[in-house]
């Protein structure tokens, strides 16, 4: 029996019904069809964004329910005023979802990433997509031409190796030299640094020989330039892109709550390593986002992790990209 034919039987009882005086709400009850079990299949974990001759995409490494936002953003407000501004966004005010998104980008002539995601360690906990949503994407780690660290903490870097194994076998990579500097330097031990420098010292100094240690305003290919953007760590560094006259940003971590960040730069933020200097260089680069009115994509931007800057009081408001990139 087709359903078709199930759907004319259905009709021609409801009609029955109803001229037997039957309420149709009895009718109504009967389920048209099985029930259908609740698929859990996970949302698509890529991007894509035409930028000039470039193609980008953002990969999504995973998300991260915890609490907060408070006390790692607003560390120094108190908790009333951070959940207030959660609920005026429609946001729980003491569950957070953190997402990590590492951004590939294909000039023409080279296959860039920039940042790895937490790597094999991180699958037991969900994380560690990277690779899977690379395929998804159409690419492969090996086809990577160069790895970019934007800065070294652990959900960044993780990718690089797995084990002893680079996860990216083909890649030469680029890096910051004071951020380097800063996590393999002795003075780290004992500190609260130490946790930090253990992971450089796995997954980045294997790397070192393959490594160019650049200096804030290098260029890594024709068309992207880095930026200092200190404060987050000591090297934190940013990214301009540009192809064929079109701009985005690559802000890595210099804001890291599209309502706590945005709307309030100036407050503290408990993952920076200099805290003052978050506050500044974020307050200059949002500045800058908003006043040239350019896209940028954020690491922990909520996924796909592109959006503008629209200027609300002292700070913003995250407007999420559409089809900016399509026309
Ligand atoms: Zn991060």
């Amino acid at each position: 029996m087709t359903p078709y034919e199930i759907s004319r039987r259905d009709l021609f009882l409801a009609s029955s019904a109803i001229a037997g005086g039957l309420a149709m709400s009895q009718v109504m009850s009967e389920p048209a069809t099985a029930a259908v079990p609740l698929s859990g299949a996970k949302s698509p974990g890529f991007k894509r964004f035409k930028l000039g001759d470039f193609e980008i995409t953002t990969l999504l490494d995973g998300l991260r329910p915890s609490d907060g936002p408070f006390p790692t953003f607003g560390a120094d407000q108190s908790q009333e005023k951070v959940g207030e501004l959660m609920r005026a966004n429609f946001l729980p005010e003491t569950k957070f979802v953190n997402g990590f998104a590492p951004v590939l980008i294909n000039t023409g002539s080279e296959l860039i990433l920039f940042d790895t995601g937490f790597g094999a360690a991180g699958r037991d906990n969900g994380f560690g997509q990277l690779e899977a949503n690379m395929k998804a994407a159409g690419y492969t780690p090996d086809q990577v031409s160069t790895v970019v660290i934007t800065h070294m903490h652990g959900d960044h870097i993780g990718g690089l190796m797995n084990g002893d194994t680079p996860g990216f076998a083909n890649a030469r990579y680029i890096a910051g030299q004071i951020e380097y500097d800063f996590w393999t330097d002795p003075a780290r031990t004992g500190t609260p640094a130490e946790a930090g420098a253990k992971g450089v010292a796995a997954k980045v100094k294997p790397l070192a020989e393959k490594t160019t240690f650049i200096k804030a305003g290098d260029a890594i290919v024709s068309g992207i330039t880095s930026e200092a953007a200190y404060g987050h760590t000591p090297g934190h560094m940013i990214f301009h892109v540009e192809s064929a006259g079109k701009r985005v940003v690559l802000t890595a971590d210099t804001a890291n709550h599209y309502v706590a960040a945005l709307q309030h730069p100036e407050w503290e933020v408990a993952f920076d390593t200099d805290r003052a200097k978050g506050i500044e260089t974020r307050k200059r680069v949002l500045d800058m986002i908003a006043t040239d009115r350019v896209p940028f994509i954020g690491y922990h931007m909520p996924f796909p992790s592109a959006g503008y800057l629209e200027r609300l009081g002292s700070g913003y408001r995250f407007v999420p990209v559409t089809y900016q990139f399509d026309v």
